[in-house]
């Protein structure tokens, strides 16, 4: 039997990972949801607006990978140009994050070479997952899943791991392998948006809980043929902390012209740069920039400070441990043959 380890993927120096809120609008109201209207607008942006900015963000000499995002993006009834116009300006990878509802036959105006398609479940049946996203949302989302595969696209599935469905994560590779979905990605909440207004108790796992769970799920997930990611969260002695704010190119955009460099931090006005008048700025003052530089014993700054609950200290007051850049990922697994070709 192939045992897998996990392998940190370091940041990548010659990518850049364009975070794409075209929207903020959602037909649901999941419970962690991490969408601030007050910090990220409410504007749909126009197509016009949606092919300029992307213009602003591909590099032609960077693998430019590119995920459009809402609220629900399908909700955009131009979000099918917007992909046709991100090929043609030579994204290196295209994905959708979907709830699985697929507005706008989404599917039958896209082919499977212009975009993977990632939908999110959080929990193996209706009775896990509908109290967190919504009544109905675990019977549309899979039908949907089982009709993109059918149509041949490239299908991945984002869960969102805390307190309210740890205890059933395990079910989630089977459930994947039956669905025909070859890449899992483990979420780890966020203290965000909506989950902000409930308390650590309630959501946030601990170290403990976090390593004892996602590892093993993990593992029989990639011994089904699945190629499995999940965020490093902590790490060991030897490990080395490194902030993607410093060493890598991640551009979270809003809406409302925002772009972050952090997720840690969209629910502040402390965005590295605005988009005004199609152009990308660099603004001045208390920026999430002038914090990457800051090195402490916790690992990430912006973690200390936003979600200090996370951290733990000995007799001392020295760290128990430190946590990792929330961007540093995990991956065991084979690699989809789809993605290897890409170079
Ligand atoms: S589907 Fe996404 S955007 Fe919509 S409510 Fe849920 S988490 Fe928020
Ligand atoms: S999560 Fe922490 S380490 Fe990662 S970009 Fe933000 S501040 Fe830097």
């Amino acid at each position: 039997m192939t045992t897998f380890v996990p392998k940190t993927v370091g940041f990548q120096p010659k990518e850049r990972n364009i975070f794409f809120h075209i929207l903020t609008a959602c037909n649901l109201s999941c419970r962690h949801c991490y969408i601030n209207p007050e910090q990220h607008g409410s504007a749909t942006l126009s197509l016009e607006t949606i092919q300029r900015w992307l213009r602003l963000f591909v590099d032609p000499v960077k693998k430019s990978n590119l995920i459009f995002l809402g609220g629900e993006p399908t909700l955009h009834p131009d979000l099918a140009a917007g992909i046709k116009t991100a090929r043609e300006l030579g994204y290196r990878t295209i994905t959708v994050d979907s709830n699985g509802f697929l507005f706008h036959n989404l599917l039958d105006r896209i082919s499977p070479a212009d975009a993977v398609i990632s939908f999110s479940l959080d929990g193996p049946t209706a009775k896990i997952n509908d109290p967190i996203r919504g009544e109905g949302v675990f019977a549309t989302c899979t039908a949907n899943i089982k009709k993109a595969v059918a149509l041949g696209f490239d299908v991945s599935l984002i869960y969102t791991v805390s307190r309210i469905n740890i205890a059933s994560l395990h079910l989630m590779p089977m459930l994947l392998k039956n669905l025909g979905i070859r890449r899992f990605f483990i979420q780890v909440i966020g203290i965000r948006g909506k989950s902000t207004v409930y308390t650590k108790e309630n959501l946030q796992l601990t170290p403990q809980e976090w390593l004892s769970a996602i590892p093993p799920v993990a593992e029989k997930a990639a011994t089904l043929g699945i190629h499995v990611i999940y965020p490093k969260v902590f790490l060991s002695e030897k490990e080395e902390f490194s902030c993607a704010g410093k060493v890598a190119e991640n551009y979270f955009i809003f809406p409302n012209g925002r772009v972050y460099q952090c997720p840690l931090c969209e629910d502040f006005p402390v965005h590295s740069f605005s988009i005004i008048d199609d152009k990308l700025v660099k603004n001045t003052g208390l920026t999430e920039d002038r914090f990457f530089s800051l090195d402490i014993a916790e690992g990430c700054v912006m973690n200390k400070l936003l979600q200090p609950g996370n951290l733990a200290y000995d007799e001392h007051g020295r760290p128990l441990y430190r946590i990792s850049c929330c961007l540093l990922k995990q991956e065991l697994g084979d690699i989809p043959i789809k993605d290897r070709n890409l170079s």
